[in-house]
């Protein structure tokens, strides 16, 4: 039986580890981090994100701000809203909820936010200086992902990592950052998608198995070796007749059946998920920390 990796734990730690260095700011400098989401139409899961990400920062004593405008906005109108915080010194980063909609060009507006402000890391120049291995905001679900194997002492160090995926946000980024030549990386990596053939070919020589694919139950214990180390990013939702909300979360990989095999394995819900607001908190404080050596403020 796998070892839990629980990522709700950790999240909470990370949390009020947080929690006290803001305090400790707040006393030495009187500010405080400051983050403003910007929130484009009423998709609601986006509404529910964008809620809890504001929620986080207010138990931090953290600055918060949501700024909600209609799906109709004009793009040049975003353009200024995001223009706006660049400008404001008592935000140090800014996030805009992703997707917008399909008349705003989504890479315009990413590219609008300062690199210094964008706690999403999605800026081309912090992605830049995450490949090349400058310090850079790591976008947060594979910086949680990082955070978790260092928490749990994983070797990553000349294990095969294997990540099936290639987003911009978690497949792509992750691989990049498990490359690097340092500590809590160092690992030879494999990336997989949709025109593999043969998936197991790649899985089955996994040290570590990475799953953000999006389809549900889709890694079964047939595709994995014993002991491999298991991070499952998938959020999909499927039918529940006995749950209240009629429906329940589940990750990429069959849990029940690859928790037998595997040394470690994160759960869905409660693994990678509540890691990803915990490193947005996490870049945030970096930007504010940054934000005060830059003026000389510490
Ligand atoms: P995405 O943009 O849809 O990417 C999915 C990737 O999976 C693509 O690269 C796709 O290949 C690949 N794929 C699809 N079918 C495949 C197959 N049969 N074999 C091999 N590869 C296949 O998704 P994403 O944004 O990365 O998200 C992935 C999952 O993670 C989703 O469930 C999402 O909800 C979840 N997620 C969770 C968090 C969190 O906080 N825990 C954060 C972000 C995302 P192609 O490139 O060839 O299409």
């Amino acid at each position: 039986m796998a070892i839990i990796i629980d990522g709700k734990k950790v999240a909470a730690e990370i949390r009020e580890e947080l929690k006290l260095k803001i305090a400790d700011f707040k006393n030495k400098t009187g500010k405080v981090p400051g983050l403003v989401a910007i929130l484009v139409g009423n998709n609601p899961a986006s509404e529910v994100y964008v809620s809890s990400k504001s929620r986080a920062c207010e138990e931090l004593g953290m600055t918060s701000k949501v700024e909600k405008f209609p799906s109709e906005i004009r793009e040049e109108e975003l353009i200024q809203c995001v223009t706006r915080y660049n400008e404001d010194e008592n935000f140090h980063g800014i996030l805009v909820q992703l997707p917008l909609p399909s008349h705003i060009n989504e890479q315009k507006i990413i590219e609008t936010i300062l690199p210094s402000k964008d706690v999403d890391g999605f800026h081309p120049v912090n992605v830049g200086n995450l490949v090349i291995g400058k310090e850079t905001f790591y976008p947060c679900t594979p910086y949680g992902i990082v955070e978790l194997l260092k928490r749990y002492s994983i070797e990553t160090k000349g294990k095969h990592v294997v990540v099936v995926g290639r987003s911009n946000i978690v497949g792509k980024p992750i691989a990049n950052m498990l490359l690097q030549k340092k500590e809590g990386a160092n690992a030879i990596v494999t990336i997989c998608h949709s025109a593999a053939k043969d998936l197991s070919r790649y899985t089955k020589d996994a040290d570590i198995l990475i799953a953000a694919i999006g389809k549900e139950n889709f890694i079964t214990a047939d595709m994995v070796k014993e002991d491999v180390v298991v991070i499952d990013v998938g959020i999909n939702r499927i039918e529940d007749k006995n749950s209240k909300k009629g429906y329940k979360i589940v990750g990429d990989v069959k849990f029940d059946e690859v928790e037998k095999k595997a040394s470690y394995i994160t759960p869905v819900p409660g693994g990678v998920g509540p890691m990803t607001i915990a490193m947005l908190l996490t870049n945030t404080f970096s930007a504010f920390k940054k934000f005060l050596e830059k003026n000389k403020i510490i």
